[in-house]
């Protein structure tokens, strides 16, 4: 035993002093790269790694799935190294980091228009404050079951349709910690995720955290924000686990059409991998809108909240709606975290359900998000007009910057958020959020044009 535990040690040790030779050859190629102004990512240079490490692994009869996880984790940590490398990467913007900023202005004394994040700025429905109320009169006030009060399940079940039923909901504090939960319970570090970029920040945010990979498929405004499922189906190898899609698109206003939305969960179904739909602006559509549930595929994960629907992002309610056994694995993380979410929260979703708010918002949102394309339009801009969502995302004139022009509104009061915060790719766009109402919308649209016409 001490023979081979002195073995087991040395190649360890000689595990370790390879990894470090490995990251100095990493560093390197950074260097390389940046001169040459290349993309840190490179699909083909991994694509060939891939190939050899599993070639190897077969060879020895080693778990390929296993060695396919590790050589993940040290991919990653590749590119981790060489973003470090890269200074504009270090300084990467997102909304949420222009938020904090306006925020501190604000406390400043200064007076800021908010365009930059996803919160409607009108009230939950009045029967929300009674359900409020009533909880308290009533003592619900406890712990409840991980998953969620089972009238507020089943009501959401009812909501979906396509015969979803309670058993196949999950209630979580906000669609964020939806995915969250659904990355942690479904995913293992060094498995691989594929993304459609631009996206919503937290999708990178919650695969780097839980050391899972996260491709992004690339669209264009060209392509009209449309996905390519053929470059989809060529993303995916043995460590891909899992599909995000985000229809009505944070932060293009994306629809997907039917037959594009059957190509990948055909893509996921024949590699028998999950599908994450983050469905949090279904209710803010303006053409036909087809949910994933509609699929009936049984590794489908669908996420969504009260947040958007009914502007009740501080209450933090969400859900995900999913197959029972998957549903079981989300609730074993969320019992380790919180117990479940804070019961007069749950019986004021509840009300909301009952509300008939829904469509009364996404007329106003869509109002206005009339109103900012035809502002933008006014001033030659290209962007897509949205056909669901809550922001327009133009692409700015004459090589600005996302970053120069966002730092010269918040100078004179305006808050837009930068396009490269959802995906290092958008630089030269900004996503303007329709989330206030039309005269302050007007004043914030008035100084972005100045903005643009003074360079
Ligand atoms: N998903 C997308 C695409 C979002 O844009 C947002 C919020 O901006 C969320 C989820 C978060 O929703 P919640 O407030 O329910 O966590």
């Amino acid at each position: 035993l001490d023979i081979l535990r002195k073995e087991i040690r040395d190649v360890t040790e000689n595990i370790i002093n390879q990894v470090h030779h490995r990251m100095e050859l990493s560093k390197q190629i950074g260097e390389l790269k940046n001169k040459m102004s290349i993309d840190i990512n490179d699909e083909k240079a991994e694509r060939d790694i891939r190939g050899s490490v599993l070639r190897l692994s077969k060879k020895v009869k080693m778990d390929t799935d296993f060695s396919a996880r590790l050589l993940n984790i040290l991919l990653m940590e590749s590119v981790r190294l060489q973003e470090d490398q890269q200074s504009d990467a270090k300084h990467e913007q997102t909304h949420l980091a222009v938020f904090m900023k306006a925020k501190e202005l604000e406390a400043m004394g200064k007076k800021i228009i908010h365009l930059e994040v996803g919160e409607p700025d009108f009230k939950p429905p009045k029967r929300v404050k009674h359900a409020i109320i009533r909880a308290y009169n009533h003592s619900l006030y406890h712990y409840t079951e991980t998953r969620g009060i089972k009238r507020l399940r089943d009501a959401i079940a009812k909501k979906a349709r396509n015969n979803i039923t309670g058993e196949e909901v999950i209630v979580t504090p906000g669609a964020r910690f939806a995915l969250f939960i659904a990355f942690q319970s479904l995913l293992k570090p060094g498995d691989e995720v594929i993304g459609i970029e631009p996206a919503w920040p937290a999708y990178k945010d919650c695969a780097n955290l839980m050391g899972a990979k996260i491709n992004f498929l690339k669209t264009t405004l060209e392509d009209r924000w449309l996905p390519n499922t053929r470059n989809l189906r060529k993303m995916i190898n043995p460590s891909t686990k899992m599909i995000v899609i985000n229809y009505p698109n944070n932060p293009t206003g994306k629809l997907l059409d039917i037959r594009t939305q059957e190509q990948i969960v055909s893509i996921a179904k024949e590699n028998g991998i999950y599908l994450l739909s983050d469905e949090v602006y279904s209710d803010y559509t303006f053409g036909g809108f087809r949910s994933i549930l509609e699929s009936n595929y049984d590794k489908s994960v669908m996420i969504s909240s009260f947040s958007k629907t009914y502007a009740m992002t501080g209450f933090r309610v969400g859900f995900a709606i999913a197959r029972n056994e998957i549903i079981s694995k989300l609730a074993k993380v969320q019992a380790c975290a919180l117990t479940s979410v804070a019961e007069p929260m749950q019986y004021s979703a509840l009300a909301a359900l009952r509300a008939d708010s829904a469509s009364k918002n996404r007329l106003i949102i869509q109002k206005r998000l009339n109103l900012i394309s035809e502002r933008l339009k006014d001033m030659s801009l290209s962007f897509f007009e949205p056909e669901g969502g809550m922001y327009v995302y133009p692409r700015l004139n004459n090589n600005t910057n996302d970053t120069a022009i966002v730092e010269k509104l918040l100078d004179v009061g305006v808050a837009v958020a930068p396009g490269s915060g959802f995906g290092s790719s958008y630089k030269r766009f900004i996503r303007i959020s329709a989330c206030q109402g039309e005269n302050v919308l007007k004043k914030g649209l008035a100084a972005f044009e100045h903005a643009m016409d003074t360079g």
